[in-house]
């Protein structure tokens, strides 16, 4: 499973998080080599943005000038049609430019952080970031102040036609915008309100005292997050637990630090609700990207109704790892002896190029070139950023992809993820203007997660060995536990605590810990005795940093649950489904989310997505269950 979270602009930062590696950690071999050793033909093109660091520091000056000078609009916004045009044209050129500009520094950055040249370019842009930014914040506001009648007669007018989605989306949420003073007192409380999270990230990453424990071959491991992450999948039963217990044991002695933490941030939640006058919390977190909330409330009751389907899959697991009883301690260990499927780079391009096919012969001219071109920065070197991105930021030129391909199924399927979300995003470039051209969250790991989709089914089908397929299916069916029902279990947690905070009761670590509890059995099935979750484990919702991203993980459910429904469909040769998702990808930011998954032939508002997907883990788990009896 990949998990991106969007860094700046279009970029979009994945890491793995499968099968006990974390690929955002990798430990550096010293085998890695030196970036003059690699061949030029697996280093991306950077002088596709700029011939010279030369042409960027000009290209910087000019984007320098434009900043003071678009400050003369300030002011005039309302004033006519074609003020606001050209004022809105110069506004979106400007960032248009300095995406530009930010990709290339960025990316000479990630290639090798010891570089001193790169570090500079760096600093710099994000400097002028500031700036920018700075200098584009009176444009909605004073967007909102032009009353709405005549707003109205404004977007008549075809020189707005292409600003009209982006400007209907800054005055649909006007009755939730205070008057100027309000907003500014809103906003100077803006640093006060970041302190739990801030907290939350300092004890977890830097102050709590992780335990030191020895595994049985005499290893000792701190437990910081990450080392969790990997050890919580050792072969050895014994040794997970003694993981489970340490880990979680450290977290429990903080427990009312953490709950603490947890209401602030639920309770900054609760203030900008109740300030802009929104019916509840979700209400208020959906409504920035106009997602209606029972799109949420929706994917929490399907995926309730499918737990019979991963309780069928803990009875698998609990099989194959030949287990007397299952324990929560024991659903990250590897079901299927490791087997070493090894992918050179230019296989994987091969394997990509004929998994891709079904959505058609233009998709793959493009992804031909796309190799050819050399979009992507392909190997691991000394100094290079870990884990993986696709950034389409460079609207005019082509998007940028950096992985540090390993010779194994995960780099082969983070490949196909990257690609996913570049193609997403070339796709869209061509056929929206800039305003128009970023995607929404919402849809973003759809793209990325049909590639994977489709690269499995097309493996699958042509894979003989036992053990392979046994591990790939392995691999779709942990995806289901992980992306669909765990992180359905966090919307329903972090829903539930944001109503209770709504009926007043306090957070306090008992609560918190007997609901998260409650969910745990729920989902997992102790009550059923299909696993067994020691008291301890109650707390693990200290360990989730997404709490405090205020309603954003449902996202991953609902973009697996469409992305496998779609794959499934483009993968039997349904052209019309095909059809549908390209035009989905070309559409870029043109529609609100919800309207977009629509035009890619998936209505996330009722129950045909989910059938289908559950379908597909229905058939993985029949496939599994003949090929154990084998
Ligand atoms: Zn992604």
């Amino acid at each position: 499973m990949n998990v991106c979270y969007r860094l700046f602009g279009t970029l979009l930062f994945c890491v793995t998080i499968m099968a006990g590696t974390v690929s955002g950690e990798e430990k550096m071999s010293p085998k890695t080599k030196e970036r003059s050793q690699i061949d030029e033909k697996h280093k991306w093109k950077l002088s596709d943005l700029y011939s010279s660091k030369a042409k960027w520091e000009e290209d910087l000056k000019k984007l320098s000038a434009d900043v003071k000078a678009v400050q003369k609009c300030k002011g005039s916004l309302g004033n006519s049609i074609k003020k606001l045009a050209s004022c809105l044209d110069r506004q979106f050129n400007l960032t248009k430019r300095h995406y530009r500009l930010h990709i290339y520094a960025m990316a000479n950055n990630d290639q090798d952080a010891r570089d001193s040249q790169g570090q500079a370019l760096k600093s710099r842009i994000q400097k002028i970031g500031t700036e920018v930014e700075a200098a584009l914040s009176f444009v909605e506001p004073e967007i909102l102040r032009i009353p709405t009648k005549k707003m109205k007669t404004m977007l008549k007018s075809k020189r707005l036609k292409n600003y009209r989605h982006y400007l209907n989306n800054i005055t649909r949420r006007r009755k939730h915008i205070l008057t100027q003073k309000e907003e500014e007192l809103i906003a100077r409380a803006g640093n006060l309100a970041a302190v739990p999270s801030n907290v939350y990230r300092a004890i977890s990453t830097l102050n709590l005292p992780y335990p030191e424990i020895s595994l049985k071959n005499g290893e000792k491991v701190t437990l910081t997050p990450a080392m969790y992450t990997s050890y919580r999948a050792e072969v050895d039963r014994d040794d997970r637990l003694k993981v489970f217990q340490a880990f979680f044991g450290a977290l429990n002695k903080f427990r009312e630090s953490y709950a603490a933490l947890l209401a602030g941030v639920v309770s900054r939640d609760s203030y900008y609700t109740k300030v802009r006058k929104y019916k509840s919390d979700l209400h208020s977190s959906l409504d920035r990207t106009n997602v209606p909330t029972d799109i949420y409330t929706n994917m929490i009751k399907q995926i309730r109704a499918a737990r019979p389907l991963l309780w069928r899959f803990l009875k698998v697991r609990k099989k194959l790892l030949k287990l007397p009883e299952l324990g929560y301690h024991d659903l990250y260990a590897s079901i299927v002896p490791t087997v070493k499927m090894k992918y050179s780079y230019d296989k994987a391009q091969a394997i990509l190029i004929e998994a891709l096919a079904p959505l058609g012969e233009d998709y793959i001219a493009i992804l031909k070139q796309a190799f050819t071109q050399r979009w992507s920065d392909v190997y691991p070197t000394k100094g290079k950023r870990s884990g993986a991105y696709s950034a389409g930021d460079a609207y005019d030129v082509h998007p940028f992809i950096l992985l540090n391909y390993n010779d194994d199924y995960e780099s082969m399927s983070t490949m196909a993820h990257e690609y996913g979300h570049a193609m997403h995003s070339y796709l869209s470039n061509k056929n929206q203007p800039f305003v128009l051209a970023d995607y929404p969250t919402f849809v973003a790991e759809v793209a990325s997660t049909v590639n994977e989709n489709l690269l499995r089914l097309h493996l699958y089908a042509n894979e003989k060995d036992r053990n392979k397929r046994l591990f790939l299916l392995g691999q779709h069916l942990e995806n289901f536990r992980q992306t669909v029902f765990r992180q359905a279990l966090f919307a329903e947690f972090e829903l539930s605590i944001h109503d209770l905070a709504q009926q007043g009761q306090p957070l306090t670590a008992d609560k918190l810990d007997q609901l998260y509890m409650k969910l745990l059995k729920e989902y997992y099935g102790d009550k059923d005795g299909i696993i067994q979750i020691h008291p301890l484990y109650a707390v693990e919702w200290a360990y989730i940093p997404h709490f405090y991203y205020n309603f954003y993980m449902f996202q991953y459910t609902t973009s697996f649950i469409a992305a496998t429904a779609i794959a499934e469909n483009i993968y039997a040769k349904d052209d019309k489904a095909r059809d549908k998702y390209l035009k989905m990808l070309k559409s870029g930011g043109s529609k609100y989310p919800v309207q977009l998954l629509k035009i890619g032939g998936v209505d996330m508002s009722g129950s045909e997505p989910y059938k289908q997907a559950f379908l597909s883990m229905e058939q993985s788990l029949d496939e599994i269950d003949k090929l154990i009896a084998k």
